[in-house]
């Protein structure tokens, strides 16, 4: 008899919802959700396509070890697995302390994964050294929330997309990165034909088709962009002094330095006219309701939180935040980065927004876990903490649902820091990921359909996810292994596991968590596993006593800040990390395709999702190739000294001179040569430590 289960996509952050159709212990089907209010019904072709990703023959059955790197693996129990590992990871604390371990995780774990986690390493261990693939992806939107509205926090919802006048979307490709998004930019395009849709990328993407006006800057040129737009604001009388004044501070300072960010100044620095710039700001400013949505090409910069604090002026200036259809709306990458910022899952940061270097944010957690202390010392974020297990600071790392050796930038040197690495424990689903090879021991964990828990989306909305059917073999769920774990080297480490670690499911860490969250800005004591499965999926906050979680936040003009006021950040263009030069004379740029997710562990299993592509193409401007006898089709070699990846090239429209652009999902599993994180650029933002994944300076030549 065939059965459907709810539960919700696990690619993007759009958090759609999915009813998952069984047979017994066999997912048959998949649908779109109609009573999920992220999505309605409406699934993209990944999401679409999610049963054809449950085939078992992908999967990691059995806990394995291998006794020598370069040696094949072979079965072992999870007893001796979980022993073994308790046993290297204390042997290693006690020799070098805590910090000389480290746990690297990810996006796509449920909330209560994570939570086990970050209490195991900062609880139970006494490191911060726990970080996760969302510093590739959305920290730069964390620290920038956090410069300026105090918290981070998205403060609008889907249905403000249908309610906006103008659209600003920029560094985000939501056309084919986040498609169900985008079917709301059409619908609201489609319900009012006046309304205006900007779009800034250096690229002709796919989401530009449908603006009105298409700004192909410079890439990492975006503060420039922002501040010449601020210029023109203030210039053309377009600022909301009212609400400046009342809910703002350090105006006057931005003020004066965007004061030098002409139109035509910024013309030359972005490269783009500047009669488009004063376009741009008159219709944001002119509109009562101006959304803007972004993503990656904002946050993998080495200036990317003052990519987000700049575009977030735009609607402090004027006003537009906190009203239907208007304020700053980061999109998130990954399903679950935001149900991981709330418990904390940074090397930086605490449970329910608590920041690690405030004394009394430390004190609340070490309560709430009965722990004397949290430590105070920052954790190793993603790049430092692959540099520290190259050097050998830190001797052995936890990798759990993530493929560090395909998708961190410079990819030689995170090969080179895993091969380095004294005991490397992978906790994975799948069972041949490019980072398989340098685990030690690898642990079978439950994937989609499999995994319970849950999930907050782009729009701070939880769902409750339901396990359909059974894990593969002997999989087990992830937080189960952490709480397996934790016990083991509790026991080992003469620390009380069995009582930080009392978890029979999921829903007691829930629970946990939800109380880590009273009285603070994402407060969740309203919310419960029946709550959330009665009343549907429910956006923070929603605090005991509420009937139902808030849809926008700011309507009251009061901010999360000590003096409830936002902030102004004096932001000023900087250049990229890399400049094109002789030697690299090519700004490359990657991006998204419509039918993959990341490393393709999932998506490459399925055959029709390469109908599109079947392999990664890299896009150049004509002139670009005439200049090195190339046509398309040719294999070309992309180099700088970091590696190389050998790709076919193709002459696509959209481009200008002197950029190319690669897709981000293929790896060394799906081609005989690294993909683009090959060559990709691993230095960070000051302030969220997030890598300029976007743009690297290359040279291109025929192979
Ligand atoms: Fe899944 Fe994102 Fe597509 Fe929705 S938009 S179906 S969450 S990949």
């Amino acid at each position: 008899m065939k059965t459907e289960v709810k539960s919700t996509c696990c690619y993007c952050g759009v958090g759609c919802g999915v009813l998952i159709e069984t047979e017994g212990e066999r997912i048959v089907g998949v649908r779109g959700d109609p009573e999920h209010p992220a999505n309605r019904g409406r699934l993209c072709t990944k999401g679409a396509t999610l049963n054809l990703t449950a085939n078992p023959s992908y999967r990691l059955h059995y806990p394995e070890r291998r006794a020598q790197r370069g040696e094949s693996t072979v079965r072992t129990t999870w007893d001796q697995a979980l022993d073994e590992a308790a046993e290297r990871f204390a042997a290693t604390i006690r020799q070098h302390g805590p910090d000389s371990v480290a746990f690297y995780i990810s996006g796509q774990l449920m909330t209560e994964d994570y939570y086990v986690f970050n209490k195991l390493a900062k609880g139970l261990i006494g490191t911060n050294n726990v970080d996760t693939n969302s510093r590739l992806c959305m920290s730069s939107a964390v620290a920038g929330y956090k410069q300026t509205l105090g918290v981070d926090a998205p403060p609008c919802s889907y249905e403000d997309i249908l309610q906006a006048k103008v659209i600003f979307i920029a560094g985000a490709n939501p056309a084919v990165a986040h498609p169900i998004v985008f079917r709301y930019v059409e619908d609201a395009r489609a319900a009012n034909p006046d309304l205006k849709i900007i779009v800034a990328d250096p690229r002709r993407s796919e989401s530009a088709e449908i603006a009105d006006l298409h700004l192909p800057i410079k890439p990492g040129t975006d503060i420039a962009l922002f501040n010449g737009m601020l210029h023109v604001l203030i210039r053309d009388g377009l600022v909301d002094d009212d609400y400046v004044a009342r809910h703002t501070t350090g105006f006057d300072a931005l003020a004066e330095i965007v004061r030098r960010y002409t139109p035509e100044a910024v013309a030359e620095v972005c490269g783009i006219p500047a009669q488009d710039i004063v376009q741009a700001a008159r219709w944001f400013g002119q509109s009562g309701a101006a959304l803007s949505m972004y993503c990656q090409g904002l946050n993998q910069s080495v200036h990317g939180t003052h990519n987000n604090a700049g575009i977030i002026h735009l609607h402090l200036a004027t006003g537009l935040i906190g009203k239907p259809g208007a304020g700053p709306f980061s999109l998130t990458g990954q399903p679950n980065a935001m149900g991981g910022r709330e418990v904390g899952g940074l090397s930086n940061l605490l449970s329910a927004h608590r920041d690690l270097a405030n004394p009394q944010h430390r004190a609340e957690v070490a309560a709430l876990w009965g722990v004397p202390s949290v430590p105070d010392k920052p954790g190793k974020s993603a790049i430092d903490m692959f540099a520290a297990l190259k050097s050998g600071e830190i001797k052995a790392v936890w990798i759990a649902c993530t493929n560090p050796a395909q998708s961190l930038p410079n990819q030689a040197a995170v090969r080179e820091a895993l091969q380095t690495a004294e005991y490397v424990v992978l906790q994975e689903a799948y069972a041949n990921t490019d980072t398989a090879a340098y685990a030690d021991l690898l642990l079978p964990a439950s994937g989609w359909g499999e995994k319970h828990g849950t999930v907050t989306n782009s729009e701070r909305r939880i769902t409750h996810v339901n396990s359909a059917v059974p894990a593969p073999g002997e999989a087990r769920h992830d937080w189960d292994i952490v709480v397996d774990f934790a016990r083991r080297l509790g026991r080992l480490l003469g620390t009380d596991g069995e009582r930080l670690f009392p978890y029979a499911d999921a829903e007691s860490i829930f629970n946990e968590h939800r109380e880590s969250t009273r009285g603070r800005d994402l407060d969740i004591t309203g919310l419960s596993y029946a709550w959330l499965d009665a009343a549907g999926p429910q956006q923070w906050p929603c605090p005991q006593g509420a009937i139902s979680g808030k849809g926008r936040l700011y309507e009251d003009g009061v901010f999360p800040t000590a003096d409830g006021k936002a902030r102004f950040v004096p932001v000023k263009h900087l250049a990229t990390a890399e400049t094109p030069d002789a030697e690299y004379p090519i700004s490359l740029l990657s991006g998204r395709m419509r039918d993959h997710w990341h490393g393709m562990s999932r998506t490459g299993t399925v055959p029709r999702l390469f109908n599109l592509e079947d392999e990664p193409v890299l896009a150049m401007h004509p002139c670009d190739m005439r200049h090195r006898g190339l046509s398309s089709g040719d294999l070309v070699r992309v180099t700088n000294a970091r590696g190389a990846s050998i790709v076919r090239v193709e002459e696509r429209p959209g481009l200008k001179k002197g950029r190319a652009w690669m897709p981000m999902h293929w790896g060394s599993q799906f081609m005989n040569t690294p993909g683009v994180n090959a060559v990709a650029c691993d230095a960070t933002d000051p302030y969220s430590k997030q890598p300029e994944l976007k743009h690297a300076a290359v040279q291109i030549e025929k192979v």
